[in-house]
This record gives C-alpha cells, sequence and structure tokens, in this order.
C-alpha cells in the first residue's frame, strides 16, 4: 500500500517540477532577446557611449586638436602605452613653445584605465567606442594619434602685436625698477652683525617700553625731600663712580 502512495507522490512532483520549467521557459519566449548577430548586424549594433574602445585625440571642424604637448599622459599612464614626439617651435614673438610631433599610442597595451584623458589639462583625449580593433599583427595595433597635418595658429593684428610687445617691455622694465631700487635700499641699510651676542634686541611692538627704576623712585619720592635728597646723592655716587672705571 505504501508503495502505491509514494508511487503518486513522486509522480505528482515530477508533474509540479514539469510546469515550473515550462513556466520559465514561456518567460523566456516572451522576454526580448540581447544577444546580436553579429557580424550580420554591423549597420545597426549599438554599442554605449561610454564603452572605452580605443583612444583617440579630440579634432575640431578645422582640425586642431587641443593638446599642449604638456606630457601629462604620457607619465599618468601605468604601462607606457604612450610615447609622445615633442619637439620645440618659435612663436611670432620669438618665444619657444612645445609642440606635438607625433602621438604614439599601443593599443595593445592599454587597460583603458583612461587615466591619461582625465589628467590631461587641455581635455584634448577621448576614447571612441569603436570595438572593431582586431588585426593580425600587434605592430598594427600601436596607432598614430596626431595623424592630421599642424594648421598654424592665427596671428594678432599688426597693432595688436605692437600693444602685447609694448606691455612685455614695459612690465620688465618695471620689475627691473623695483629690483634694483631694492638693491639700493639694501646696500643703503647700516649693516647688522648678525651674532646673537651683539644683536640688538628691538623692543616688540606689543610690549610697553620700561619705566627707568631711578625716575621711578624719584616720582615715588616727589613729596619727601629727605627722600629725594638721599636719591640724588645716591645717583650722583653712581655717577662718580662710573666716571672713574671709563678713567681707568
Ligand atoms: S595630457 Fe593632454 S595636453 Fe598634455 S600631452 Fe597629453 S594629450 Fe597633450
Ligand atoms: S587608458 Fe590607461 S593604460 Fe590606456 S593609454 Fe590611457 S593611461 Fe595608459
Amino acid at each position: 500500500m505504501g508503495s502505491v502512495k509514494d508511487y503518486f507522490s513522486s509522480l505528482g512532483t515530477g508533474v509540479a517540477s514539469l510546469l515550473k520549467g515550462m513556466s520559465v521557459t514561456g518567460k523566456e519566449f516572451r522576454t526580448p532577446k540581447i544577444t546580436e548577430r553579429y557580424p550580420e548586424n554591423r549597420e545597426t549594433v549599438h554599442v554605449p557611449q561610454r564603452f572605452r574602445a580605443c583612444l583617440e585625440l579630440v579634432y575640431d571642424a578645422e582640425g586642431r586638436h587641443k593638446c599642449i604637448a604638456c606630457g601629462t599622459c604620457e607619465r599618468a599612464c601605468p604601462n607606457g602605452t604612450i610615447k609622445l614626439d615633442i619637439d620645440t617651435i618659435e612663436t611670432w614673438d620669438g618665444k619657444k613653445k612645445k609642440h606635438l610631433a607625433g602621438y604614439n599610442y599601443d593599443l595593445g597595451s592599454c587597460t583603458f584605465c583612461q587615466l591619461c584623458a582625465t589628467n590631461c589639462p587641455t581635455n584634448a583625449l577621448t576614447f571612441s567606442n569603436d570595438f572593431e580593433q582586431a588585426v593580425f599583427t600587434r605592430d598594427k595595433l600601436v596607432k598614430q594619434l596626431k595623424y592630421r597635418p599642424d594648421i598654424p595658429e592665427p596671428e594678432p593684428s599688426e597693432e595688436e602685436k605692437k600693444r602685447i610687445l609694448a606691455e612685455r617691455e614695459a612690465k620688465l622694465a618695471a620689475a627691473k625698477a623695483a629690483a634694483e631700487a631694492k638693491k639700493a635700499a639694501a646696500a643703503a641699510a647700516p649693516a647688522k652683525d648678525a651674532s646673537p651676542t651683539n644683536a640688538v634686541q628691538q623692543p616688540k611692538a606689543d610690549e610697553a617700553p620700561k619705566q627707568d627704576p631711578l625716575a621711578k623712585a624719584l616720582a615715588a619720592a616727589a613729596g619727601d625731600p629727605e627722600k629725594l635728597a638721599k636719591i640724588k646723592a645716591a645717583m650722583a655716587a653712581k655717577a662718580a663712580r662710573e666716571a672713574a672705571k671709563g678713567n681707568k
């Protein structure tokens, strides 16, 4: 009897399990598909904008980039993925300026940490989300990000140049005059002996000047002629002693 009961019990459990499995399968039938049929859907595939596929220099509509060749990205990269070629150019006013001659980026060693882009002071770098970066040899993963020719910066007009140069000259002259005035003031000041024993102790600004003890005693004895006479006699004796010391 017991075995018949066990039979129907396990039959019920099996049917319940089957229904549960079929409900999961039915639910998945109605869920939108997330699997992409790549490369058939290459034209329509959606890659999230934040996906980091490859580092790029940002160029504006005229083909200018914002890199100032400071080298921060190269130093920030933990893998040595970035190698910059930096040279120097001369601007219209004769100043030397760093110039980006080449930006070598090895995609094969990049870990997409984005330290280079986040540390760039001019936001000259970004990541593209172009995920199709497969190549047959590793050397093809080394990319030249500065692939556009340089576009010269627009120079200021002749009047503007004159104004800038005049301002610079005036600033230089003012700095020179200030330095010379400082030098002259230092030369005119009395030479001070810096040794601690001979250093002149200047009273602190917030300290009240101390009253001479003799003047204090004279003031206290103002109404007492006998006391006054004693103090004056003591002062005379002290003066005589000091005069005697000076004559030795
Ligand atoms: S940190 Fe930015 S500005 Fe500096 S070298 Fe790199 S890309 Fe250029
Ligand atoms: S993302 Fe990271 S590893 Fe890649 S180049 Fe930038 S700093 Fe280097």
